[in-house]
């Protein structure tokens, strides 16, 4: 870890006194992160980082450097409730913190596959085209601008602001968040964290959405293996290890209706809010559906070296993605029912929690409303629609029982979930021009109305 502060001239450190944040200044910025290529574990990483240090020190916050290795910093902010610039710790009364997280590392492009530059930033047809510019540095900056405003109220913070970009994520975050957990372990509990892979809208049934991810599947990796006689294939005998495993798997597959296990409370709520189990938008309906189940996937196998050998084991490892709080306990459950009696054996590899904010407790419903309200003032009449995510995010670092990580990056229906989607590790990434300052305004008011104790309080 190193607290080193950025390589600034003395002319940067005295200049101009810090002064209010601008639409204008964060999407001159936004173009700016766009053009440095920070490819997962590329020098771009560190040159992001600084970039936005500099970008907070000129509005008067010192960011610190997290880092595992100095050439691959995380970058952390803080706003302190209260105004208190020195605190270490917030006043007791403070509610839990807030924390904006996303990630400034990009996967890379094919050029050639693509209508504009991977890293020009190009301004056309009213979208700005270039890689991060949906995943994710657009939540990046809009999470900087609602934590520049705040810190200019800072007076009136009711709890502790965290602004945290991270890299590694496309890498498996070792470098990143998992990185930042391990020694800034107190930023995790019980936080309240905006992330990536929510904010998009969908049309469904002849209505407006906005897509708003509310929790995480779990994902557990399970070895699964039988032996047999091996010999030359010129001789198979009945004891081989291939056809035993197939067996196992064909079990497995043909009942994974029976791995009934898990949270479907996202779902549930779904369906409330659409008020209906067909959905015609496809997506929508994949989404839905993804909320419902379980489901289980085949990574990869090994089965014998040599094409004239019959080999003596055969092996495979599948991929579990389970409802939130489905335990590690039940999928070995049910891999034990149905293997029972065959040659086949298995052992969990892995086993990665899933988590779901909290419906029980009211915070859900007041993000929901704010998030709701503020969408309304900005000419988008949709209603907010939980989901689960679409894969992990470094919101798992953060997630558990109780856990309040929204996924939301709010944009317009030019950029619904439908068009975002091939876009995202894929080839012309965009956004709307008018969809990246909408986010802006909307995550900004909904942080604003969740950070800020009413005026004359
Ligand atoms: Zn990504």
């Amino acid at each position: 870890m190193t607290g080193a502060a950025a390589v600034m001239t003395t002319e940067e450190i005295r200049g101009d006194a810090p002064r209010g944040v601008t639409m204008e200044e964060i999407r001159a910025a936004f173009i700016d992160m766009i053009r440095i290529p920070s490819v997962t574990g590329s020098a771009g990483e560190e040159e992001a980082c600084a970039y936005l240090e500099k970008l907070l020190s000129r509005h008067g916050i010192a960011g610190e450097r997290i880092a595992k290795i100095p050439s691959r910093p995380n970058l952390l902010a803080v706003l302190r409730a209260g105004g208190g610039k020195d605190a270490l710790e917030s006043g007791g009364d403070n509610l839990p913190p807030m924390v904006l997280i996303s990630h400034i590392d990009v996967v890379d492009g094919d050029p050639g596959k693509w209508t504009h530059p991977v890293f020009g930033a190009v301004s056309d047809a009213g979208r700005i085209w270039g890689r991060g510019t949906l995943d994710t540095k657009h939540l990046t900056m809009m999470e900087l601008y609602a934590f520049l405003r705040l810190a200019e109220m800072r007076n009136r913070l009711s709890r502790d602001v965290y602004f945290l970009a991270t890299i590694d994520e496309e890498g498996g975050s070792a470098y990143g968040m998992e990185y930042v957990k391990s020694v800034r372990p107190e930023l995790f509990a019980g936080a309240y964290v905006i992330n990536e892979g929510g904010g998009f809208p969908l049309h469904i049934n002849g209505r407006d959405y906005m897509m708003l991810t509310v929790g995480e599947k779990a994902v557990c990796k399970v070895r699964i293996w039988a032996e047999g006689t091996g010999g030359h294939a010129s001789a198979p005998g009945d004891d081989q290890a291939m056809l035993k495993l197939a067996e196992g798997l064909e079990r497995i597959f043909a009942s994974e209706a029976e791995l009934n296990c898990g949270s479907r409370r996202t779902h549930d709520t779904m369906r409330e809010i659409v008020g209906s189990d067909e959905w015609d938008n496809p997506v929508g309906a994949d989404i839905y559906g993804y909320a419902g189940q379980n489901s289980i996937g085949m990574r990869n196998y090994q089965i014998g070296e040599r094409s004239n050998v019959i080999p003596a084991r055969a092996e495979t490892v599948l991929e579990f993605r389970v409802l939130p709080y489905a335990s590690e306990q039940e999928i070995a459950e049910y891999l034990g029912r149905q293997l029972a009696g065959l040659p086949v054996r298995y052992e969990i590899m892995s086993y990665e929690p899933g988590f779901e904010s909290h419906f029980e407790n009211s915070r859900l419903k007041e993000f929901i409303g704010s998030l709701n309200e503020a969408c309304a003032r900005r000419g988008f009449s949709g209603r907010v629609l939980p989901m689960l995510a679409l894969g992990r995010t470094d919101g798992r670092f953060f997630g558990s029982e109780g856990s309040m990580v929204y996924g939301c990056s709010p944009l317009l229906m030019g950029d619904s979930f439908d068009v975002v989607l091939p876009k995202v590790h894929g080839c012309d990434e965009s956004i709307l021009e008018e969809s990246f300052t909408f986010g802006c305004q909307v995550l900004c008011e909904v942080i604003e109305k969740n950070c800020l104790k009413e005026e004359n309080q």
